[in-house]
């Protein structure tokens, strides 16, 4: 399972799935991309083989220069294409590896609030709290800072907003993301080796951590939401 975010000036989709592939050795049984496109987020999804993604894009091509993509290893909910991620509403877009202990609370609460899932997944329901956040009028930032404290469990985010295809957000908490510093474009990634043909500058999220990446600057902030500098490698993809 893994995960890998772009924000660039240049198409993601092929490279997102190139740092997929980077990642099969992780084991997976679907997997997906989003992209922001003219305002709206592009999702594609497919059960089995990377394979089986990349056919689904030649026939429903992902354009954009920002965007999300996922293999997953399925704990809550069957291997299937409404289960794979990213997982969206009309707003956000997110994907994401381990487990969320207590989804079943906050599924229950979102559905007590009218809300509809679709898949049987425990990452979801995180996708509908930062929507509510950001149909409420939050800022990514903010919609992300009151979402992760109600978390259980582990996890690494990314997460795409339809209306700001300029930036990524990142978090980790018991289970690995880096961020990978390119030349005029920034990445987020499970480890250095999926982000290896793209940049070797790579900084370790500690746990707690979150990012927001844009184009051109990585902003990372501690569980407390202070400001803080993690150390960059250019070690390449020894992890
Ligand atoms: N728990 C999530 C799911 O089953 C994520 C699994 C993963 O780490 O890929 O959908």
């Amino acid at each position: 399972c893994g995960i890998i975010g772009i924000v660039s000036e240049n198409q993601v989709a092929d490279r997102l799935v190139d740092g997929l592939r980077r990642m099969e050795y992780r084991g997976y049984d679907s997997a997906g991309v989003c992209t922001i496109d003219n305002g709206q987020l592009v999702r594609r999804r497919a059960q089995g083989k990377l394979n089986n993604l990349v056919e689904e894009l030649a026939g429903n091509p992902a354009p954009g220069t920002i965007g999300i993509a996922h293999t997953r290893w399925a704990t809550h909910g069957a291997p299937t294409t409404h289960n794979a991620h990213p997982h969206a509403t009309g707003e956000v877009a997110l994907v994401h590896n381990g487990i969320i202990e207590n989804f079943k609370q906050l599924r229950d609460d979102l559905i007590a609030k009218g809300r509809s899932l679709e898949s049987d997944t425990d990452t979801e329901a995180v996708a509908h709290l930062v929507s509510e956040e950001i149909e409420g009028g939050a800022s990514p930032e903010d919609a992300v800072k009151a979402v992760l404290p109600k978390l259980r469990g582990a996890f690494a985010l990314a997460i795409a907003f339809r209306q700001n295809p300029d930036l990524l957000i990142g978090a980790r908490l018991g289970s690995p993301l880096v961020v990978g510093y390119g030349e005029g474009e920034m990445f987020l990634g499970s480890d250095a080796l999926a982000l290896a043909p793209l940049t070797q500058k790579i900084a370790y999220l500690e746990e707690g951590d979150w990012v927001v990446i844009t184009k051109g600057e990585a902003r990372i902030f501690d569980s407390e939401n202070n400001s803080v500098e993690r150390e960059i490698t250019t070690s390449g993809a020894s992890a």
